[in-house]
C-alpha cells in the first residue's frame, strides 16, 4: 500500500524550488522562510527514526501539497510557527473547564494560553470585552455550530439555514427527501432557504416570507459555496420580524479571514452569535471558535463544555493564538487583498474563455463553476483535476437533480495565495483548468457518461501526465510554508 502510495507521488526535485517570487513574501510571512522539502523541519528524525512508515506519509503528503495547484476553497497553508504550536507539549493537558475553574491541576500556563487566544480572538475582530466574548474550545467549525444550536435552542425549536443544494453547509439543518442528514435536522426543525435559480443571489424575499409563515427561532447566515457578501442587517429585520435569534457561521464563507481584515460585511454588528472555523483564510490550525454577546456567555460555555465536549485541545488553542497574531500583522490584509484580487482574476479569465461563474463573479476568496454548459459533472472535473495535480472539489449548483454527480465545482484562492501566487499567476492557473476541462470532454466523449468508464479512459490517458509534469513545474516554481 505505501509502496504504492510513493510510486504514484513523484519525488522531490531533488533540490531546493526556485527562489521566492518577489511578491511572497508581502503575501504572507510564512512564505518568506519556505522550505522547499515539505515537513523536513516539523518531521524531525525522532518521527522518521520511530515510525517511518507515518513519517513517510507525511512526506508524501507534503509533496502533494508542493507539488499541486491546491484550489480547495476550505484550505489553506498554515504557517511553520502555527504547525510548531500545534506539534507541541499542550497536546499533553487536560484542562475541562475555563481558565481559572478547571476540574484538573496542573493549569497555570494553559489558564495564560487560553486567556490570551481569547483576548488575540476578540481583539482581532475589533470586540469590546464588555459586549462581546468567545469560547476557543470548539475542536472545530461542525463541534462550534452544534455548540451553538444546543446554546441557543430548545430540542425541536425550529431554525432555517441556507439550503446545501444553495451552498449552505450541512451543520445548518440538511435534510432531503429520504432522510433527516445533519444532526441539526434531526434534533431541531429545519426549514431551508434557498438563492435564486435565476441570479445565484440570497433570495432574501423568499426567505422573508418563508420566516413569516415557519416562525424559526433562530436564523443563520453563512455557507460554504457562495460567492458574495451577505446582508446581514436585512437578515436581522428579518429575524426581529419574527422574534428569531440571529446567528453567522462565517467558516466557511470562509470569510473569517475577511471579516478579520476588513474586507467582508461585519457580522457582529447584527448577530448574536458568530461561530467560525479557523483553518481556512484564517490559516490557522483546524479548530473553531463561537463568538457571543455576553448575555449568552454561561449558556454557549456550558453547551461547549459539559454539554458536548470534554478536555479542550490545547495544542489547538496554542496554535490558534499563534494564528490571530499572524492575523493582526499589516501583511495578512494585504494577504486578504489578494485573496480577493486573484479570485476575480480567476473569474474573470474563466469567463473570458466562455465558461459559466454563478453569479457572475466573485465577492470573496471562492468561485462556483457551473459546469452544465459543457454537459460535464464536477465530479469528472474533480477526477481529471486530481490526475493532473489541480485540487478541487465537486459541488452542487442551484437546480441541481442529483448532489451524487453535482453541476459544478468550487474553487478557492487562499492556498495558493499563501504560496505567492498573484492576478497573473491565476489567469494561468485558468489556463490549466481550461485544458482540464478540454481533456475531460474528449475523454468523456470515448467513455460515456458513467464516471466509472471515465475514470478508466483517463488512467490510459497520456495527455494527463503531460499536464500533471506541467502543473508541477509551474506549482514548485512558489515555496511553501
Ligand atoms: N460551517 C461552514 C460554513 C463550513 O463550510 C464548514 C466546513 O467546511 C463547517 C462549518 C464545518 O467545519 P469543520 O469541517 O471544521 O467541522
Amino acid at each position: 500500500m505505501l509502496f504504492g502510495l510513493l510510486a504514484l507521488t513523484p519525488a522531490p526535485t531533488g533540490g531546493r524550488a526556485p527562489a521566492a517570487r518577489a511578491s511572497a513574501s508581502a503575501a504572507s510571512p510564512g512564505a518568506a522562510t519556505a522550505s522547499a522539502e515539505p515537513h523536513a523541519a516539523a518531521g524531525g528524525s525522532a518521527l522518521e527514526r520511530e515510525d517511518g512508515t507515518v513519517w513517510e506519509l507525511i512526506e508524501a503528503e507534503g509533496r502533494r501539497q508542493r507539488d499541486g495547484l491546491e484550489l480547495i476553497a476550505s484550505e489553506n497553508f498554515a504557517s511553520a510557527a502555527v504547525r510548531e504550536a500545534l506539534g507541541s507539549v499542550m497536546t499533553n493537558k487536560y484542562s475541562e473547564g475555563l481558565p481559572g475553574a478547571r476540574y484538573y491541576g496542573g493549569n497555570e500556563h494553559v489558564d495564560a494560553l487560553e486567556r490570551l487566544c481569547q483576548a488575540r480572538a476578540l481583539e482581532l475582530f475589533g470586540l469590546d470585552p464588555d459586549e462581546w466574548g468567545v469560547n476557543v474550545q470548539p475542536y472545530s467549525g461542525s463541534p462550534a455550530n452544534f455548540a451553538a444550536f444546543t446554546a441557543l435552542l430548545e430540542p425541536h425549536d425550529r431554525i432555517m439555514g441556507l439550503d446545501l443544494p444553495s451552498g449552505g453547509h450541512l451543520t445548518h439543518g440538511y435534510y432531503n427527501e429520504r432522510r433527516r442528514v445533519s444532526a441539526t435536522s434531526i434534533y431541531f426543525e429545519s426549514l431551508p432557504y434557498e438563492v435564486s435559480a435565476e441570479t445565484g443571489l440570497i433570495d432574501y424575499d423568499g426567505l422573508e416570507e418563508r420566516a413569516r409563515l415557519f416562525r424559526p427561532k433562530l436564523l443563520i447566515a453563512g455557507a460554504s459555496a457562495y460567492p458574495r457578501d451577505w446582508d446581514y442587517a436585512r437578515m436581522r429585520r428579518i429575524a426581529d420580524s419574527v422574534g428569531a435569534l440571529l446567528m453567522n457561521d462565517m467558516a466557511h464563507a470562509h470569510i473569517s479571514g475577511l471579516v478579520a481584515a476588513e474586507q467582508a460585511a461585519d457580522p457582529f454588528e447584527h448577530c448574536d452569535v458568530v461561530t467560525s472555523t479557523t483553518h481556512k483564510s484564517l490559516r490557522g490550525p483546524r479548530a473553531g471558535v463561537i463568538f457571543y454577546r455576553k448575555r449568552f456567555e454561561s449558556a454557549v460555555n456550558f453547551a461547549v463544555f459539559p454539554c458536548l465536549q470534554g478536555g479542550p485541545h490545547n495544542h489547538q488553542i496554542a496554535a490558534l493564538a499563534v494564528a490571530l497574531r499572524e492575523a493582526q500583522q499589516p501583511a495578512f490584509r494585504e494577504y486578504i487583498r489578494r485573496v480577493k484580487a486573484n479570485a476575480k482574476a480567476l473569474a474573470a479569465a474563466l469567463v473570458a474563455r466562455g465558461y459559466t461563474i454563478v453569479t457572475g463573479g466573485t465577492d470573496n476568496h471562492l468561485v462556483l463553476w457551473d459546469l452544465r454548459p459543457q454537459r460535464l459533472t464536477g465530479s469528472k472535473l474533480e477526477k481529471l483535476a486530481e490526475a493532473v495535480g489541480i485540487t478541487l472539489n465537486k459541488n452542487a449548483v442551484r437546480g441541481d437533480v442529483s448532489a451524487a454527480t453535482p453541476g459544478g465545482v468550487r474553487i478557492g484562492t487562499p492556498a495558493l495565495t499563501t504560496r505567492g501566487f498573484g492576478e497573473a499567476d491565476f489567469v494561468r492557473v485558468a489556463e490549466y483548468l481550461h485544458e482540464a476541462v478540454e481533456l475531460a470532454l474528449a475523454l468523456q466523449q470515448r467513455s460515456g457518461t458513467k464516471l466509472k468508464d471515465f475514470v478508466a479512459e483517463m488512467e490510459a490517458e497520456p495527455a494527463v501526465a503531460d499536464l500533471r509534469e506541467r502543473v508541477r513545474a509551474f506549482a514548485t516554481e512558489f515555496p511553501m510554508p
